[in-house]
């Protein structure tokens, strides 16, 4: 049974299948670190998460590569002030601090929301030298031109610039010429930009152009040919990534080195707040802090984007999200009814395949993860499979249901914490009398005992 997945270059879905052997070459876009990443952006990470382990389900060894934008975008395309120096002033920090800061946050979150960590986590700010290079062989090429702002990509050049987004070339030359320092055409973009001659940049550096900083699209060019090679098989990043992002960095590529980066283009839909998206830039969003402010975990928050499939928008809700979380601690409290393994009197091993397959079919049609979980809500109701299958299937949920199958804390009384309490201090006197009165009390109360090596559980 094949993945198959949407390709956004095809705008079809197609059957993956890696370049090489078994092996994938995954490049997600990262964050730009100069504020907490906002719950919308940590939908396409936990998007490409699911990816990455819907790859490994099927038998293929991924390689994840992820950028961290700490130089170089700037809050209009190739206008406007760096993101980093704006955070560094609204913070009092170097832009340098803000980095770091920020890069740490989301390390957290990712980690919070059970995202694996990428194989390669790299800073455009380590990779100036691979950029610079790309830019001269760019520029060797015949494909870059000088302005008095930078040095510019001529999208002209290319035969088939925007192939990606579909962009007609009547669209893109039809554009207000935009006058930044004299740029040739409205889609032309920035490869290198020249520091302000009157002001000091925070990030800078010279070049063989004069000192400045990279644009924003050579980083995800220069590092993901550097620790994927070209062609790799999977480029992921937000829809909003298509039309410039993506559209440049597979020009770039195509430019310098005469091929299309990735072979496979995947574009998650946006998370919005009411009609809008939810951005940085609108000032309508929210960080996963926030959500732990109001007791919302950030595995609940995890269970509500995989509600939904990622090609579809999404519109946050507290309501949405306080069900979620209800329906996870169900999940959690069925998951732990079921048996440990598989038994013949419970259900066949037929029956447990032919769910297995459901399973498997659902997330290989293009990551179909709520379809994928109506599955599994019906073999938990049903008690048609057993743990361990269904600790296989959260391999690729990432809900750690393992890990949470004990009943949630707030649904054991008082009185019965009371007594765990006394139980464990009895134990560690070795007063084994008193320890197994305990236990009959609290089955009175209508909980089973298990013994521990940290401590008494119990369950209902
Ligand atoms: P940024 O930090 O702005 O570079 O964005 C990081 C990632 O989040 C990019 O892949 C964006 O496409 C994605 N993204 C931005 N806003 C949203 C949103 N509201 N919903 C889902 N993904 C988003
Ligand atoms: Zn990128």
């Amino acid at each position: 049974m094949s993945l198959k997945l949407h390709n956004t270059l095809t705008r079809r879905l197609e059957d993956f299948q890696p370049l090489k052997g078994k092996k994938v070459g995954l490049y997600a876009c990262g964050p730009t670190v100069y504020d907490y990443a906002h719950i919308g952006n940590l939908r396409s990470y936990i998007i490409w998460d699911v990816l990455h382990r819907a790859l490994e389900y099927n038998g293929f060894k991924v390689k994840h590569v992820m950028n961290i934008t700490d130089v170089g975008h700037l809050t209009g395309d190739d206008e406007g002030e760096d993101k980093m120096e704006k955070g560094a002033r609204r913070e009092h920090k170097s832009a340098w601090e803000v980095a770091e800061f920020y890069t740490k946050i989301f390390m957290q979150n990712l980690a919070d929301l059970d995202i694996r960590r990428p194989d390669v986590i790299c800073k455009a700010t380590d990779h100036i030298k691979e950029q610079i290079k790309l830019i001269k062989k760019i520029e060797k090429n015949g494909f870059a031109y000088a302005t008095t702002d930078g040095i510019y990509f001529d999208t002209a050049k290319l035969a088939d610039y925007g192939k990606l987004a579909q962009l007609k070339k009547q669209d893109l030359r039809a554009g207000i010429r935009v006058a930044v320092g004299g740029k040739k055409h409205s889609a032309d973009f920035a490869l290198w930009k020249f520091s302000p001659k009157l002001k000091k940049r925070q990030m800078e550096w010279k070049s063989p152009w004069g000192v400045g900083f990279p644009g924003w699209h050579i980083e995800c060019s220069a590092m993901s040919a550097k620790y994927l090679g070209l062609p790799f098989d999977i480029h992921c990043g937000g829809i909003d990534h298509i039309p410039v992002h993506h559209t440049n960095e597979i020009a770039q590529t195509e430019a310098a080195e005469g091929v299309t980066p990735a072979r496979f283009w995947i574009h998650n839909e946006f998370l919005n707040m009411g009609e809008e998206k939810m951005a940085k830039s609108l000032g309508n969003f929210i960080a996963l802090d926030t959500l732990k402010e109001k007791n919302i975990t950030p595995l609940a928050y995890r269970f509500f984007i995989l509600q939904t499939h990622y090609r579809k928008q999404l519109t946050f809700s507290w309501p949405a999200l306080a069900a979620a979380q209800n329906g996870l601690k169900h999940l959690y409290g069925a998951a732990a009814e079921l048996p440990k393994k598989s038994s013949v009197s419970m259900h066949s091993d037929e029956q447990t395949g032919q769910i297995k397959d459901e399973f498997l079919t659902a997330i290989n049609n293009d990551l179909d993860t709520p379809a994928a979980l109506a599955i599994v809500w019906q073999a938990v109701k049903e008690k048609t499979i057993s743990q361990k299958t269904l600790f296989e299937f959260d391999k690729v949920l990432g809900l750690k249901i393992k890990e949470n199958l004990e009943k949630p804390t707030e649904e054991i009384s008082v009185a019965a914490q009371t007594l765990i309490r006394e139980r464990d201090k009895a134990r560690a006197k070795k007063d084994w009398e008193k320890s197994d009165e305990l236990r009959d009390d609290l089955a009175r109360l209508g909980y089973t005992v298990m013994d521990t090596p940290s401590g008494t559980r119990i369950t209902k």
